[in-house]
């Protein structure tokens, strides 16, 4: 066994990674953080546009509690460092005929919007739905969500078969959701959720209605932007003695003697370990991005379960006639062709659903008077790494985009150098690995959730933490998973 003296070192600062490394050292470890990039966050990106910075990535936080604790098991108070302020509407749901559905997240104004949109029996619909989607949330969250790798077999003894039935793992969200909502422009806005995971509702299982049930738990501005999350992560790891090094890439995981036992960085300098904490997407192993003794500690997500990569467009643009929300989701006029599009066929959709975040706009907040800080996106496929889009195909889908939100009634003024378009060849650039797939593998069928890595693998010494393990996507989930990937580090005693 590597002597106890010995760092965890952390290869990446994402959310897995940034959460492992906080508990490691608050629980006393030596941890060391090498990360790529020139700061923290990862996905979690700010990019200067027109001399603002502009979030890249995810605007708004769920799970607010798992957080808090995370800060109180490194002795430290969420609140204490960050402001966070409650965002009031899941989303604002548009049409290019002008429709439009504004969705608050406390239940019943949302039943009551869902009503009037389109009548009592839709209200009633939603409210089963909501319900439906506690259920599935209640029956996983011990057995799965927290569990460090669960399996099909141990949900069904712990949570009853029964219990592991009710989560409709056999039914596909899209199925499922024609049974709470036959007007057709609401199961395409429920059907979303598929996407928070990059995955596509027509393959997803209906289980996947527990990440609606977490967004409905509340959503969360954090004043100053989502990067302030990464940052708060790193003070408090540095505050218990975890050191971090930025713009340092680490090209191999050491193997001697049957386990991980440290790495060596671009310029060649090797740095032993303890342990591992791997917080790249895991497939960038099997790609051999980490040299070929690590290679087989996961396996390989196949080129069709990757989940779906993205075009966005960070601007500072005015915004005429109808203001946008927080969130605004400009829906495709056929979900199911643009999901064929992206899945089956594997490029960009003729007619993408495009969604907007008005950062500006945050928990009611208003923008200042002039351009204001947008960042536009469309699911894309990750196929940048065997065909990447051209640069006449972006450039094709982002007229599509800016023309689609205009029918919807958001006229944005844009400007040139106002502008940042970031391709899923970018984001395989910054994530390596996975042609540019943002949330691991798909969720796609009732075995995905179970066959994600967990924070073990199969190399001792190496464990994984971030959004391509278990238990999924996202920037919570990620957290749980650096939680996972602490936790076992501590409880294998290295
Ligand atoms: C446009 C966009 C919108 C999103 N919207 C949402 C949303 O609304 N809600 C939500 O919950 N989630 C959203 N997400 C997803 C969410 O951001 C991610 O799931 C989460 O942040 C991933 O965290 P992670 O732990 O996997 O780490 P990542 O963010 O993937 O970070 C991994 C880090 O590892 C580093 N790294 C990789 N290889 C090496 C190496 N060889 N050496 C050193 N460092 C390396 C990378 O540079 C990176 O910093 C969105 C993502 C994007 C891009």
């Amino acid at each position: 066994m590597a002597a106890r003296t010995q760092p965890v070192v952390v290869i990446g600062a994402g959310m897995g990674g940034l959460v492992a490394a906080a508990l490691l050292a608050a629980r006393g470890r030596e941890v060391l953080v090498f990360e790529a990039a020139a700061g923290p966050g990862g996905k979690i990106r700010e990019i200067e546009v027109d001399g603002a910075r502009i979030g890249a990535g995810p605007a708004l936080l769920t799970l607010r509690p798992l957080f808090e604790e995370i800060f109180a098991a490194a002795g430290d108070s969420l609140g204490g460092q960050l402001a966070l302020r409650a965002e009031p509407l899941l989303g604002r749901h548009a049409w290019a005929d002008g429709t439009r559905l504004d969705l608050p997240v406390e239940a019943e104004a949302a039943a009551e919007a869902v009503g009037q949109f389109a009548g009592p029996a839709a209200a009633s619909g939603y409210r089963a739905f909501r319900e439906r989607a506690r259920r599935i949330h209640a029956a996983l969250e011990a057995p799965f969500l927290r569990a460090s790798r669960p399996s099909a077999m141990a949900l069904a003894t712990q949570g009853g078969l029964r219990g592991l039935l009710g989560t409709s793992p056999f039914t596909t969200l899209w199925d499922a959701l024609g049974e709470h909502f036959p007007d057709p422009r609401l199961r395409q806005v429920f059907a979303r959720i598929a996407t928070y995971v990059g995955s596509s509702p027509l393959k997803a299982p209906a289980t996947l209605m527990l990440v609606a049930h977490v967004e409905l738990q509340g959503l969360w501005a954090v004043e100053g932007g989502m990067a302030r999350l990464a940052e708060a992560l790193e003070a408090l790891a540095r505050r218990h003695g975890a050191g971090f090094r930025y713009a340092a890439e680490v090209r191999e995981i050491l193997v001697a003697g049957g386990r991980a036992r440290g790495i060596r960085l671009a310029d060649g300098e090797t740095v032993e370990a303890a342990a591992v904490v791997l917080n790249a997407d895991p497939s960038a192993l099997g790609a051999g991005r980490f040299g070929r003794a690590a290679a087989g500690a996961v396996e390989r997500t196949p080129v069709d379960r990757r989940s779906f990569s993205a075009v966005t467009w960070a601007m500072r643009a005015t915004v005429e006639g109808v203001a946008p929300a927080a969130q605004t989701v400009v829906h495709a006029d056929d979900p199911t062709a643009e999901y064929a599009e992206l899945g089956y066929r594997a490029r960009l959709p003729a007619v993408p659903t495009v969604t907007l975040w008005a950062q500006d706009r945050m928990a009611g907040a208003t923008p200042p008077p002039g351009p204001e800080r947008l960042l536009m996106m469309v699911n894309a496929p990750a196929r940048a790494d065997l065909r990447p889009e051209d640069a006449a195909a972006i450039a094709r889908c982002g007229e599509t985009a800016f023309a689609r939100v205009a029918r919807a009634g958001l006229v944005l003024q844009r400007r040139p150098g106002a502008e940042m378009v970031t391709t899923p060849a970018d984001f395989d650039r910054l994530s390596p690995g996975n042609g540019g797939a943002l949330y691991g593998p798909a969720v796609h069928g009732w075995q995905a959730a179970f066959s994600r890595p967990g924070a073990r693998t199969k190399l001792p010494g190496l464990f994984l933490a971030g959004g391509g393990t278990h238990p999924g996507a996202g920037v919570a989930m990620a957290a749980l998973s650096g939680r996972s990937a602490a936790m076992q580090v501590i409880e294998a005693g290295v």
